[in-house]
């Protein structure tokens, strides 16, 4: 990050009146910030500017719990924001890295999700209200307190997920869900990848409801089952079926899946319960965070092509986690890769295969020297010409998150 101060403001009324001075005054670049965990993330931002951090505004504004609704300041942390709804034993059931770092408005500019996303989609489900300040300083309010059915455009559903370029949110109205009684993980090896598409196949006719079905390579499931302390098989592809409900609920649909996979000729299937589930779900959240790998990338595909793309990406040395029902992999490369070119024609491989699945390959995180020769986005995408041109309309000046643009 280029040369940068920092303004921390404390009340969302502060923040509102800085943004209309930088904007009538110096029209500095404004790069909003939460807890930092994916600031590297992107394209390389080049110009100097105003890191804006938010974790000042971490007020809990309202807490109805019989609506199953709470208010609350967006620079919240996400551990602090679990603890005030297990209060009342509910969730936002998103799974977030680093969750001791990351703020909610920073979850929600980047639509957040992990492995329970198949289940319990993603942080576009729970946002039901905003209020975000525009880049000439400006406030405005979007969706409610209440689940509404209006017309006209969601403008939540357009902020989630804008990597904070077209709005700073102050604050958010979320839905939230009940902490079930029961949570269950199933860690099945296989001894071979075309098993493994077996029985990804039966799953999709299976009468169990898992909420997470993930996939992954060997290099992952070892580092994964480290990083929970578990020791668990770890030397050929796993799938982790994540079933949460009631105790009759889990027990009946690990028993029926158990049942299901049996016939696609699994090595071995451990059912993981209690606190071991706990610290498993924690270690799948942490896989996809960066630490010293060359690069990370997530792919996104058809889920049926799923397999397709891993064992591709797994011959060539990646660490992989597939969220293999909505078709998400996110990979590690290897260390071996030490050069923007090589990396370069590793993601034009995987980018040409992800093609052929229908979807696209995009770089997380890279060495900084790296970002200006790798296509951070992957393939162009038709709806970057009206993407741009949304922005220039609510950002003129280009001041927010400019290296974000699409
Ligand atoms: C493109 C992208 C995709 C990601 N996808 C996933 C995923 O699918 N699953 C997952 O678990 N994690 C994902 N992450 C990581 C996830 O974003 C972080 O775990 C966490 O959400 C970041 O929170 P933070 O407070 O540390 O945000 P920061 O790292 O501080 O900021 C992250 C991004 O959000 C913007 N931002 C932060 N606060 C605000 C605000 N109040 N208003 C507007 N913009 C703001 C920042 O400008 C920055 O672009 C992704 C990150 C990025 C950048």
């Amino acid at each position: 990050m280029p040369a940068t101060e920092e303004f921390l403001p404390a009340t969302q009324t502060e923040l509102c009146r800085w943004m209309v001075e930088n904007a009538e005054g110096a029209a500095l670049p404004i790069y909003p910030v939460g807890g930092r965990t994916s600031i590297g993330y992107g394209p390389a931002p080049a110009a100097r500017g105003i890191s804006l951090c938010t974790t000042g505004l971490a007020r809990v504004i309202d807490y109805p719990a019989r609506d199953m609704t709470i208010t609350v300041e967006a620079g919240i942390r996400i551990d602090e924001l679990a603890k005030v709804l297990e209060s009342q034993r509910q969730r936002l059931p998103i799974d977030v890295p680093q969750l001791h770092r990351a703020t909610l408005g920073g979850v929600a500019a980047t639509n957040a999700s992990g492995s329970r996303r198949f289940g319990l989609g993603t942080m576009r489900d729970y946002v039901i209200g905003v209020s975000a300040v525009d880049a000439s300083g400006k406030p405005f309010k979007a969706g409610g307190r209440v689940v509404k059915n209006v017309a006209g455009y969601d403008l939540c559903k357009m902020l989630v997920g804008s990597l904070g370029t077209l709005a700073v949110v102050t604050q958010l109205t979320l839905k939230l869900r009940p902490v079930p009684e029961r949570s269950e993980i199933l860690w099945i090896s296989f001894d071979q990848l075309d098993r493994v598409d077996a029985a990804l196949a039966r799953l999709v006719t299976s009468a169990a409801r898992p909420v997470a079905i993930d996939l992954l390579d060997a290099r992952a499931a070892a580092a994964i089952a480290a990083e929970a302390g578990i020791d668990l098989p770890v030397t050929c592809p796993v799938l982790c079926i994540g079933i949460e409900g009631t105790a009759r609920e889990t027990a009946w649909q690990a028993e029926s899946l158990t049942s299901e996979i049996a016939a696609s000729g699994p090595s071995e299937t451990v059912v993981l319960r209690g606190d071991d589930v706990t610290k498993l779900w924690f270690a799948l959240a942490e896989f996809q965070v960066p630490s010293d790998d060359p690069l990370t990338f997530r792919a996104n595909l058809l889920p049926s092509r799923t397999v397709e793309f891993f064992r591709e990406a797994e011959r060539a040395g990646c660490a992989l986690q597939a969220h293999a029902g909505n078709g998400i992999v996110v990979g590690h490369i290897p260390d071996s890769i030490t050069s923007a070119s090589a990396a370069d024609e590793l993601l034009a491989r995987l980018r040409s295969l992800a093609r052929k699945c229908r979807g696209n390959v995009t770089v997380v995180q890279c060495d900084e020297s790296w970002k200006s020769a790798l296509p951070m986005r992957g393939e162009y995408e038709p709806g970057w010409p009206l993407m741009r041109q949304l922005k220039r309309q609510v950002d003129p000046q280009n001041l927010l998150n400019p290296h974000q643009a699409f």
